[in-house]
């Protein structure tokens, strides 16, 4: 299987670091075929801008949305963006690792996500009407393949709990697994999160690692996150509000899981 890993983190000799490279080990002794996005080696563009597409003309108003559609469909976006759309295309299964910076991703992942899921490739795919409106949460350009967080976080484990002062980690993740994976149609594993980074040394380091191995060698029989697919009734068109009688107690996250 053909796996790609992007991962931001500065600094090679980083937890993240090695986390990163046991990783690839791990994948390719078991005969993956992986390749790595190292945004921060790569020095990876943040910014959503006008240099994007390749046409743009000088002093024509940016439309973030709709130059990224043109330059999409007329093969005429910056050359490392289209580089990083066919490696999502060649792989069958993503993960993107990250310190989790101010209960997000760092902002070079979110710029490595704005410009590469362009429009017609992660957005804008599909069918929109009245009736439908596309092939997303569940369909889309990456329907059928996996995708997988790998995050650590400074915040102890009990600060994530269901009734922690950080949120659950669910609904921290939420808008990267529900939002950036789930919505261009990527089935959704659980996360692997490493919680109170502080603590780790030798011992901890190789639990970690054992554990994330056995996750690694699961990655093509882990049951994905049950989100609900947008089309296939459990919510009223147009509005794309959750039908009167799913879960009708439930309201937030939760109630777009299963
Ligand atoms: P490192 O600091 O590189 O390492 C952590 C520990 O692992 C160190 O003790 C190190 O010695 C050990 N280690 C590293 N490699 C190995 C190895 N090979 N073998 C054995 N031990 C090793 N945390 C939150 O919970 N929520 C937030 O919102 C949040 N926001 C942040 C925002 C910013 C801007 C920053 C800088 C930090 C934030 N943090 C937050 C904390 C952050 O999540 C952690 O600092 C990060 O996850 C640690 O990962 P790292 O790879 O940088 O670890």
């Amino acid at each position: 299987m053909n796996v790609l890993l992007v991962y931001a983190h500065p600094e090679p000799r980083s937890l993240n670091g090695s986390l990163k490279d046991f990783s690839v080990r791990r994948l390719e002794d078991a005969g993956h075929v992986v390749q790595v996005s190292d945004l921060y080696a790569m020095n990876w563009k943040v910014s959503l801008d006008a240099n994007d597409n390749l046409d743009r003309q000088p002093g024509a108003r940016f439309d973030p949305s709709l130059d990224s559609k043109r330059a999409f469909k007329d093969g005429r976006q910056s050359q490392d963006i289209a580089l990083e759309q066919e490696k999502l295309k060649w792989a069958d299964a993503v993960i993107l690792q990250f310190p989790l910076w101010w209960f997000s991703m760092p902002a070079i992942l979110k710029g490595w996500v704005e410009r590469v899921y362009a429009y017609g490739f992660a957005y804008g795919v599909g069918e929109h009407s009245d009736a439908r409106w596309g092939d997303r949460y569940g369909e889309g350009t990456m329907a059928g393949k996996r995708a997988m967080l790998i995050v650590t976080t400074g915040g102890w484990e009990s600060h994530y709990s269901p009734r922690g002062i950080n949120g659950p980690i669910d609904d921290v993740l939420f808008p990267i697994q529900h939002g950036v994976l789930y919505y261009p149609g990527f089935d959704v594993l659980p996360p692997f999160v490493i919680h109170r980074t502080s603590r780790v040394d030798e011992a901890r380091f190789s639990k970690v690692c054992d554990a994330l191995g056995q996750r690694l060698d699961e990655l093509w029989t882990t049951a994905p996150i049950p989100f609900r697919p947008q089309n296939a009734g459990a919510y009223d068109i147009p509005e794309l509000t959750l039908r009167q009688d799913v879960v009708p107690d439930q309201v937030g996250f939760s109630a777009h899981i299963e």
